[in-house]
């Protein structure tokens, strides 16, 4: 496990000449509508540094929300996001530089690299973030190092949704949540992320899901459960579905009264946020 922190580190500092620009206030940090997905292995690697538990990291720095799938807003994944504002900021800087979430390290180089930032300043969150307003020089080796995190964060990500929703990725037609949102106050518009995440939360306490997440990560409170993780996650017979799953999933829940439903939809690639 250390040594597979230690090259992500290694990696994360590959010839980085990022610095949050001085005018810069953090509103990545800061803002619910910047979803910083975080993975158990994040928690895990934050947990060996701090040395606090997992489960009580999840529960004071993390909560349960949804992402919408960019081309079709009726879709939306359950993730696990770092609460805003995030309680590892201290005066506009990250308490925890060294070990945040992959999430954390790869903006916004990796936005660069990959010609995802003109799409993102288009949007209102993004528009006045300074990191965004100039070209970026990212020599080819810290790109190569960037592209390296990003297959990783996304294997964790596959593996973190298996091991807590027993699927990657856990998708929700939103269709009755909208629904159930505009009856609840039908003169607030828009309609925030925040609106959807509390209301999922409110609608999966009664299904026992929450309990069933909760119950999971308090297993990687102990060394034996997290290194039972890892093991997982070298496992390419077992990953190598999972990153499927995660390309065009097949599944979709619904949520009907008190409990939830499953749907058979293919949705495509080109349906999700973070290509
Ligand atoms: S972990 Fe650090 S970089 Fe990431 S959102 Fe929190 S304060 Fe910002």
């Amino acid at each position: 496990m250390e040594s597979y922190f230690q090259h992500q580190a290694d990696l994360a500092k590959k010839e980085c000449k990022m610095q949050c620009p001085d005018d810069c206030r953090a509103p990545g940090c800061r803002l619910a509508e910047v979803i910083v997905e975080t993975t158990l292995f994040d928690l895990i690697r934050l947990s060996l540094v701090l040395n606090t538990p997992v489960s009580s990291l999840f529960l004071h720095h993390c909560h349960l929300g949804l992402q919408s799938c960019e081309q079709n807003l009726r879709y939306q994944r359950l993730l696990i996001k770092l609460k805003k504002p995030c309680r590892f900021l201290e005066k506009s800087r990250c308490a925890v530089h060294g070990s945040k979430p992959l999430n954390c390290v790869l903006f916004p180089e990796y936005h660069h690299i990959k010609g995802l930032v003109s799409a993102l300043v288009r949007g209102p969150v993004f528009s006045k973030f300074p990191c965004l307003k100039n070209e970026m020089f990212i020599s080819d080796q810290r790109s190569t190092a960037l592209k390296k995190l990003r297959l990783m964060s996304r294997r964790e990500e596959a593996l973190s949704g298996f091991f807590i929703f027993n699927t990657p990725p856990y998708i929700f037609d939103s269709k009755p949540l909208t629904k159930h949102l505009k009856k609840e106050n039908p003169n607030k518009k828009p309609i925030t992320l925040k609106d959807y995440d509390r209301l999922i939360n409110e609608k999966l306490k009664p299904t026992g899901l929450l309990d069933s997440i909760n119950d999971k990560i308090s297993r990687l409170d102990t060394r034996a459960g997290m290194e039972s993780l890892f093991e997982k996650l070298k496992d390419d017979a077992l990953m190598k579905p999972l990153l499927a799953k995660m390309d065009t999933p097949e599944i979709v829940y619904k949520l009907k009264g008190n409990s939830l439903k499953r749907l058979k939809r293919r949705l495509q690639p080109s349906e999700f946020y973070f290509r």
